[in-house]
C-alpha cells in the first residue's frame, strides 16, 4: 500500500486521476506497479515531506488502485472509496496509515446524481460558447462521467479554500455533496465568467489602442507618400513640425509650439479648433527667432543714403547721425527712442524708412492711431475667441527679422478706456530693461524686443503721457516753406509720381511757377502730403492725355493746373483788404502747420455782458478774460464803454483750444483797437501770451505760424522777445519775407500799430 499526501484536490471515490510520476515521490520510492493499492492522505497546509506530522492530515481520505504507469512518467489512479483515518505514522522513510471504509449515505438514485451532474455541465458548456478555444476543451469536458470527477478535475482551480474542498471529501450525504460540488462549480464558472469579460474588455480597449496607433502610424506614412509626390501641398502638420524643427525658437516656445502641434494632431482637420491652432503655430512659427548679429555701419554709407532720399531736413537728419554714429561705437543694434514729431507729411515715416535702408535692416511700420485697447499692443488672451497677437509683435513678424527699425506711427493718438491703458503696454515695449523677454498675450511666451531700434512719431506731444515722454528724445519736424516744397516736388515726389504711372521724363513737364501756384493755392499744409496727392492726381491726367495720343509730352503752367488737378483753388485766408477797428489777424498752430486767424471784436447794446463765440477752451475764455482787464487798465476813461455795451469776441473754429494762450496779445489788441477805434494794418500778424501786467510771454510752433504768415501775405510780425531764439529754427526765406519784431510788453504792439 502507498500512501499520497496531497493538498488542495477534491478527491472523491470513482474517478480517475492522471499525474507525473515525481509529483508522488512515494509512489516512485516503493516502486509501486499496476495494480497496487493507493491511500489518499488530504494535508491541512502545504507542508514539506519532512516537516509532516501525523497532525497536519485531515482525518479523512481516499483509497484507489493504480491503473496506468507510463514509460514517460504519467500514472493513472482510479479511485474507489473514502476511508476514515485511524492513526498516521510518519518516518523520514515511510508513511503508513490504518484506516476504515467510510460509505457514502446514498440518499440519492444514480439518475437524479446523473441530471444534477448534466445541469452542471451544460452551464460550463454553454459558458464555453463564448470563447473560440472552447470547442477545444469540449470533447474533453464531454468525457466526465460525474459531478465528482468534474469536481476533482478542476478542484486545483476552484475558487474555494482547501478546508472548503475537504468538506466535500468528508460529507457523507450524496445530496449534501453534491450541493457544495455545484456550488463550487458555479461558482467557478462565474469567476471565470467576470475574469473573462474583464479580460476581454481590456483586451477590447487594447485593441482599440493599438488599433489607433496603427492607423495613425499608417496614415503617417501614406502622408508623407503623398507628400513626397506632391510637395506643393505638404500637410499642415509635417509643415509645422518641419517649421518648428527648422526655427531658433527659445525653450519656451519651442515647448509652447509643440504643445499646440499635439493638440492639432489630436483636433484633427475638421476639429473646431483646428483653425485657431493652424493660426498660431503660422504666426510663431512665422517670426524671425534668430538673433541678428551686429553688422558693421558705414556712416558715409547711412550719410549719403539719407541725403538722397530725403531734401532738406538738415537737423533731422544730423541728430539720426548722430544716433547711428553711437550705435556703430557702441556696437549695438538699438539706441535712445527717438520721437519725431511734426505735422503730417513732413516726413517723419519716410525717415524711419529710410535709416532701416541706411542700416542695412529690416522697416516694420505700426500705426498706433486710435489704439484704445491694451490687447491692440500685447495681443489678446488666445482663450478670447478671434484672439490676435498685439501690433508690436505683428509688426515683427511682417518685418521677417528680429531686429527691424520699427515705426511706432502716431503714438499721441494713443487713448485709454475700461479695458487697459496702451501707454504702459508700451512703456513696456519701450524699456531696455523689459523688452528683452516681451510676451506678447497671444503668444504666451517671450519674444526678445532688445534688438529692434524704436522710432516713434506723433504729431504734437501735449496728448503723450508724461512717463511715455520721458523715456523718448524729441526731434521737431518743423514743416517746409514753400521753396523746400518746391526742391521736394522737383527731386522727389514728381519723379516718383512719374515712374508709377509709368511716364518717361519727356511725357510731362511742369513749370516751377505751376508748381509754386500748387503749393500756395492748392495746398495748404506744413509738410508735403496733400502736394504730393496733387502731383498724383496731375501725372494721371496726363496719362489720359498721352494715352489718347492728344499729344506726346504734356506741358503744365498755372493757368492749365485746374484742369489737371480737377478742382478749384483752395480759399486761403489771406490778408484782409481793409482795415477794420476790433479785427486783428492773429497766428495759430494747427495740426496740418500753421495758420492765421482773425480775432474779430464789436460792442453790441447790452448790459456790459462778454459774449464769445467760435469753439474755445476753457484756455481761450481765460485769455479772453486777461485781454479784458489789461484794456480796462490801460484806458479808465473808456471804462464806460465796457458798461454800457456788451462785448462780443469772435475767434474763429480754425484754432484750437489748447493754442488758446498764444492769442493773447491778439485779442488785447482787438479789444484794444475797438475801444479807441483805431483799426490795425491788415498786413500786421502776432503771437503770444499775455499775462495780467501786459507781458508777453513765450509760445510754441513759431516756424509753422512764421511760414503761415508769409502763405498768407503777412509783413510784419509781432513776436513774444523770448521766442528770438527759436528763430534759429525758421527758414531763412521765411525771415527774409518777414518784418519780424519781437516784444517785451503788449503796450509796444499798440504803439507800434498805431493804436496808442
Ligand atoms: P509723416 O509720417 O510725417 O506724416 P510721411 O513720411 O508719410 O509723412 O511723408 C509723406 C510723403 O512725403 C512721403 O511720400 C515722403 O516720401 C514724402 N516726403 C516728406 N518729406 C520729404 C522730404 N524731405 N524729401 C522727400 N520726400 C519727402
Amino acid at each position: 500500500m502507498v500512501v499520497v499526501p496531497f493538498y488542495n484536490l477534491v478527491i472523491l471515490p470513482g474517478v480517475t486521476f492522471y499525474f507525473q510520476k515525481e509529483y508522488f515521490r512515494e509512489i516512485v520510492k516503493r516502486e509501486a506497479q499496476v495494480g497496487d493499492e493507493v491511500v489518499f492522505i488530504m494535508l491541512k497546509d502545504d507542508k514539506n515531506r519532512e516537516e509532516m506530522t501525523e497532525s497536519d492530515f485531515y482525518p479523512i481520505g481516499a483509497t484507489g488502485v493504480i491503473e496506468r504507469l507510463d514509460k514517460d512518467g504519467n500514472i493513472g489512479i482510479r479511485t474507489t472509496g473514502r476511508i476514515s483515518i485511524d492513526t498516521i505514522e510518519i518516518t523520514p522513510d515511510d508513511i503508513t496509515v490504518t484506516a476504515t471504509d467510510r460509505p457514502d449515505v446514498e440518499d440519492m438514485t444514480d439518475e437524479e446524481q446523473q441530471a444534477c451532474f448534466e445541469e452542471v455541465r451544460d452551464a460550463v458548456l454553454q459558458f464555453l460558447q463564448g470563447y473560440q478555444w472552447g470547442i477545444l476543451v469540449k470533447n474533453y469536458i464531454m468525457q466526465w462521467k460525474s459531478l465528482g470527477e468534474m469536481t476533482a478535475t478542476l478542484s486545483y482551480h476552484l475558487n474555494i479554500s482547501n478546508e472548503e474542498k475537504y468538506e466535500i471529501i468528508s460529507e457523507d450525504s450524496i445530496v449534501h455533496r453534491m450541493k457544495l460540488m455545484e456550488k463550487a462549480l458555479y461558482e467557478y464558472i462565474e469567476v471565470q465568467r467576470i475574469g473573462s469579460e474583464a479580460q476581454k474588455e481590456q483586451a477590447e480597449s487594447h485593441e482599440q489602442i493599438y488599433r489607433e496607433e496603427a492607423i495613425k502610424k499608417q496614415i503617417e506614412i501614406l502622408q508623407k507618400r503623398l507628400d513626397d509626390m506632391h510637395p506643393e501641398n505638404v500637410s499642415d502638420i509635417r509643415k509645422f513640425e518641419q517649421k518648428i524643427h527648422d526655427s531658433a525658437m527659445n525653450e519656451e516656445a519651442r515647448a509652447e509650439a509643440e504643445k499646440i502641434l499635439n493638440r492639432m494632431k489630436q483636433e484633427g482637420q475638421n476639429g473646431h479648433e483646428y483653425g485657431m491652432l493652424y493660426d498660431y503655430l503660422d504666426f510663431v512659427t512665422g517670426l524671425c527667432w534668430e538673433k541678428a548679429d551686429f553688422s558693421e555701419i558705414d556712416l558715409s554709407e547711412a550719410e549719403n543714403i539719407l541725403e538722397e532720399d530725403h531734401f532738406g531736413l538738415k537737423k533731422v537728419k544730423q541728430r539720426v547721425i548722430q544716433q547711428i554714429a553711437v550705435m556703430a561705437l557702441n556696437k549695438k543694434q538699438s539706441g535712445s527712442i527717438l520721437l519725431f514729431v511734426g505735422a503730417p507729411g513732413t516726413g517723419k515715416t519716410s525717415i524711419g524708412q529710410s535709416i532701416a535702408k541706411a542700416l542695412h535692416r529690416k522697416y516694420a511700420r505700426v500705426s498706433l492711431g486710435g489704439v484704445r485697447d491694451e490687447a491692440e499692443i500685447r495681443g489678446h488672451r488666445r482663450t478670447y475667441v478671434g484672439a490676435m497677437p498685439g501690433r508690436i509683435m505683428e509688426g515683427i513678424r511682417r518685418s521677417g527679422a528680429s531686429n527691424p527699425v520699427m515705426v511706432l506711427d502716431e503714438i499721441d493718438k494713443l487713448s485709454h478706456d475700461y479695458s487697459g491703458d496702451p501707454a504702459s503696454a508700451l512703456l513696456e515695449v519701450l524699456d531696455p530693461e523689459q523688452n528683452s523677454a516681451f510676451t506678447d498675450h497671444y503668444m504666451n511666451v517671450p519674444y526678445d524686443l532688445s534688438d529692434v531700434l524704436f522710432i516713434c512719431t506723433a504729431n504734437s506731444v501735449d496728448t503723450i503721457p508724461e512717463p511715455l515722454l520721458n523715456r523718448m528724445e524729441v526731434i521737431q519736424f518743423p514743416g517746409y516753406t514753400e521753396s523746400e516744397k518746391v526742391q521736394i516736388a522737383r527731386r522727389h515726389l514728381l519723379p516718383k509720381a512719374m515712374e508709377t504711372m509709368g511716364m518717361k521724363a519727356s511725357n510731362l513737364k511742369v513749370s516751377d511757377a505751376a508748381l509754386h501756384s500748387m503749393i500756395s493755392d492748392y495746398t495748404m499744409e506744413a509738410g508735403v502730403r496733400g502736394l504730393k496727392k496733387c502731383l498724383d492726381t496731375l501725372c494721371r491726367t496726363a496719362a489720359v492725355k498721352l494715352v489718347k495720343g492728344e499729344k506726346k509730352s504734356v506741358s503744365v503752367t498755372p493757368k492749365k493746373l485746374k484742369e489737371f488737378l480737377d478742382s478749384r483753388p483752395i480759399q486761403h485766408d489771406r490778408i484782409l483788404k481793409d482795415a477794420i477797428p476790433g479785427v486783428v489777424t492773429g497766428l495759430a498752430w494747427t495740426q496740418a502747420g500753421g495758420d492765421i486767424l482773425f480775432i474779430e471784436a464789436v460792442f453790441t447794446e447790452g448790459k456790459g455782458q462778454t459774449v464769445i463765440t467760435g469753439q474755445l477752451g476753457d484756455v481761450m475764455k481765460e485769455s479772453i478774460q486777461i485781454a479784458i482787464s489789461i484794456v480796462k487798465g490801460m484806458y479808465p476813461k473808456k471804462a464806460e464803454l465796457f458798461e454800457k455795451n456788451d462785448l462780443h469776441i469772435h475767434v474763429p473754429a480754425g484754432a484750437i483750444p489748447k493754442d488758446g494762450p498764444s492769442a493773447g496779445i491778439t485779442m488785447t489788441t482787438a479789444i484794444a483797437s475797438l475801444v479807441t477805434g483805431k483799426a490795425v494794418a491788415p498786413e500786421y500778424a502776432m503771437t503770444g501770451e499775455v499775462s495780467l501786467r501786459g507781458v508777453v510771454m513765450p509760445i510754441g510752433g513759431l516756424p509753422e505760424k512764421l511760414m503761415a504768415a508769409v502763405r498768407a501775405g503777412i509783413r510784419t510780425v509781432f513776436i513774444p522777445q523770448e521766442n528770438v531764439e527759436d528763430l534759429e529754427e525758421v527758414a531763412e526765406e521765411v525771415k527774409e519775407k518777414l518784418n519780424i519784431i519781437p516784444v517785451h510788453k503788449v503796450q509796444e504792439v499798440l504803439k507800434q500799430t498805431g493804436i496808442k
